[in-house]
């Protein structure tokens, strides 16, 4: 007999035979008989005939003996007589099943009745010979029992190799992480392992001989379909398809998981039929690896790459992404499409006033505001900072996006709260449209960008669409800039001076300095038609190094003419103290001319207070350690910051030029004047009145206690040599 066990790995052929058996048990141990008879003769005859056979033999004379015996061996084969001493055969063959002894029986026996044989073969003896028996007889039925005996307990050996190895298996698919599984040819699951039931929750039963479709989320369906019904064979037999399979509780109200997504591996299984050149499909064979951690984090890094961080707005990448798609579609249909550029008024006034944590949730409702003011097509973005943009497809007209712009401004106008803090807010949105204003993405934000300029100069709060004339406006203004950077290496930048005068004794008290631009086609220019530009082109940087070294110098000039040593003030621009090396860079240039810091006067506005007050404190305390002083320049017009100027160290405050325009005659009351005199002699600081234009104001200042005071009535700004000229003639009158 050959029999075939497939496995996965290998084919076990066990080849078992009848034919010249062996006097050995499969475990090479003898094969061990039993001889039972009271006659001692027949005993031994017995044991002659066999002796050849290889076996080894024991006798028992009686049944105690016999059963004694059976009891403490384990016999292959025992011939048995029937009748004994003390029991019968079939006494001894009843024992021993009841003992659970397992051996083969050949009774022999004298009687001639038929009832004794029927009784043996009934209790399971192999076969029964009756005395006196062919010696050739005796040894084949001896022989054919032993051969049988040896199938019966190879086969059984097998049997329990193989349910050790089926468990083994069953044991590995089982704990196996994938679902292995199996379908037959309708799809119906035929085989499927205990995994489907942790992840998915369904038993085996549930599963088995339904159809695979209950698993897949329906937006899968037809991909499914393709993996498990294309019967491929051979190299391309093993597909790798995503799929995502709904739990079993996905329909429950609530608390339904959401979808798994697992690899799916399948292959056709074939068996070969009636044609070996047409083999026959008989289902699938699978592996399915839950992959739903790996699709979550590839999700989340791929929304992450497309998405704004602060507000999870589309950023920049998506914006530009969805805006060429959209262009491609306004095309085909031949509609219009909007861009706008949304910048948010005074959003740095709050990140400075509140902090940047505050900020950014100003930012957040922002968002969330415009987001819910936007049609459903519409994509809203950030592009950073407080910067968004949006765009409009299928426009039917140009009113529509100035709706929709109105909307937007609308919303924000309504006041956002920041931990009990009230804040107001405005933007400022140019709009662009597709495809009069641009055909191309940079085009149309680029566009929408400089109209989103005109609105901030024109006021903000407000929107404006794109049109021609922005262009020119803007290519001066990048002229201008291009053109700042070379006057800086050109020498075209000049520090002017305008004194300060103490109107009781006549004597200049000092001078400020500020910032010309000798521009070589429109003359010369006031710091506050370019400064605000370097301000934002980060020139600012730069174009304080130049001032520092340009008032130092001059300073060291007037010095070097043997005058009486004079005051100069410097305007610090808040970028530059920011930087933090600015008490350095001051020390440094003081020690290269030789010059006292008690000779210079550093001018800061309120608001460098705001951001960090305790960054801006340390750097005047800095500088106050080098011996400079510093005047708080446009008192009473920033930020409110009453209450950090005993913190600060202080030695002057100018009062506004714009209060001082309000006092038109000598003999009114100007409250906020007054004011400002009484805290700077409560606090003991010096005092300097700006931009005085009139006898009344410089009368009236007088009468109050303000005396130092600086404008046209006095000097207008002047170069360097002038001022050189003027201390000159200023120290003879005092003398
Ligand atoms: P500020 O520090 O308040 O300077 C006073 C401004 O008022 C100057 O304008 C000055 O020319 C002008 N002014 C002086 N007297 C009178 C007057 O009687 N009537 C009127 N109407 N105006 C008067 P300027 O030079 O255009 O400077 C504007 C601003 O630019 C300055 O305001 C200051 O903040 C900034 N600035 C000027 N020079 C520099 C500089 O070298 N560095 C920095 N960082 N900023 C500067
Ligand atoms: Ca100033
Ligand atoms: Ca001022």
């Amino acid at each position: 007999m050959k029999l075939t066990v497939a496995s996965n790995q290998s084919v076990v052929n066990l080849n078992f035979s009848s034919q010249a058996m062996p006097a050995k048990t499969e475990d090479e141990r003898p094969l061990r008989l039993l001889l039972v008879d009271d006659e001692p003769r027949l005993l031994q005859s017995l044991c002659e005939l066999l002796r050849d056979g290889g076996y080894a033999m024991d006798t028992a004379s009686n049944g105690k003996e016999a059963l004694a015996a059976l009891r403490r061996e384990r016999y292959d084969l025992v011939l048995l007589d029937l009748r004994l001493p003390d029991m019968s055969g079939h006494d001894i063959m009843d024992a021993m099943r009841g003992d659970g002894l397992d051996a083969s029986v050949i009774v022999l026996s004298g009687e001639t009745g038929i009832d004794a044989a029927i009784g043996a073969l009934k209790r399971g003896a192999y076969d029964y010979l009756r005395k006196p028996y062919a010696r050739e007889d005796l040894l084949n039925t001896v022989g054919n029992a032993l051969a049988r005996r040896r199938l019966e307990t190879q086969n059984k050996r097998m049997a329990r190799q193989l349910e050790r190895s089926e468990k083994l298996y069953r044991y590995l698919v089982d704990s196996s992480p994938d679902i292995i599984y199996t379908l037959n040819r309708d799809g119906r699951f035929s085989f499927i392992n205990d995994r489907a039931q942790q992840l998915l929750g369904y038993s085996r039963h549930e599963l088995i001989g339904n159809h695979y479709s209950m698993l897949v989320h329906d937006d899968d369906l037809e991909r499914a379909y393709y993996v498990f019904n294309e019967r491929r064979v051979g190299e391309r037999a093993t597909r790798n398809v995503e799929l995502r399979l709904k739990p079993h509780d996905a329909d429950a109200p609530d608390k339904g998981r959401a979808p798994l997504t697992l690899s799916f591996n399948s292959i056709g299984m074939y068996g070969t039929g009636h044609d070996p050149r047409n083999p026959e499909y008989f289902g699938t064979y699978g592996v399915a690896r839950d992959i739903t951690e790996r699709k979550r984090a590839e999700e989340m890094i791929s929304h992450q790459a497309y998405h704004d961080f602060l507000t999870d707005l589309p950023n920049r990448i998506l914006f530009r992404d969805r805006l060429g798609l959209a262009m491609i579609h306004a095309r085909r249909k031949e509609t219009e499409l909007a861009v706008m550029f949304i910048d948010l008024d005074r959003f740095k006034l709050v990140n400075d006033t509140l902090g940047h944590n505050k900020g950014d949730e100003l930012l957040q409702q922002v968002a969330g505001r415009l987001k819910e003011n936007m049609r459903e097509g519409d994509t809203l973005a950030r592009l950073g900072g407080d910067e968004f943009t949006v765009f409009l497809p299928d426009l039917q007209n140009r009113d529509d996006a100035a709706v929709v712009a109105d909307k937007l401004l609308h919303c924000l106008s309504e006041p956002f709260f920041l931990d009990g803090h009230e804040v107001h807010i405005s933007a400022s949105i140019g709009i662009s449209v597709y495809p009069g204003d641009g055909e191309g993405i940079e085009e149309l934000l680029r566009h929408a960008d400089m109209a989103m300029y005109q609105v901030k100069a024109e006021g903000k709060n407000s929107y404006v669409f794109y049109d021609g004339a922005m262009q020119e406006a803007s290519y001066q203004k990048s002229t201008l800039e291009k053109s700042l950077r070379r006057a800086l290496e050109r020498g075209e930048l000049e520090m002017y001076y305008q004194p300060q005068i103490d109107v009781r004794t006549g004597r200049i008290a000092g001078a400020e300095g500020l910032m010309r631009w000798n521009h070589p086609e429109r003359g010369l220019l006031p710091a506050g038609e370019f400064l605000p530009f370097a301000e934002e082109n980060g020139l600012m940087l730069p174009i304080s190094d130049w001032m520092l070294e340009a008032l130092c110098r001059d300073l060291k000039k007037w010095n070097d003419c043997g005058g009486e040593p004079v005051r100069l003030s410097l305007n610090l621009s808040p970028q530059y103290l920011d930087r933090g090396d600015f008490a350095e860079k001051m020390r440094q240039a003081l020690l290269d001319c030789g010059v006292s810091p008690s000779q210079i006067e550093v001018e800061i506005t309120e608001n460098i207070c705001i951001s960090n007050p305790q960054h801006a404190i340390d750097q005047l305390t800095r500088l106050c350690e080098l011996g400079v002083s510093i005047a708080i320049d446009d008192f009473g017009t920033g930020y409110s910051s009453l209450a950090y100027l005993h913190r600060f160290p202080i030695h002057t405050i100018k009062i506004d030029q714009s209060f001082i325009r309000e006092i038109r005659h000598e003999d009114g009351h100007f409250p906020v004047v007054l004011a400002i005199i009484s805290i700077a002699n409560g606090l003991g600081l010096n005092l300097v009145a700006e931009g005085v234009e009139t006898q009344a104001q410089a009368r009236y200042l007088e009468q109050c206690g303000c005396a130092t005071m600086q404008g046209y009535l006095f000097y207008r700004p002047m170069p360097a040599e002038q001022l050189v000229r003027l201390l000159r003639d200023n120290a003879a009158l005092c003398a």
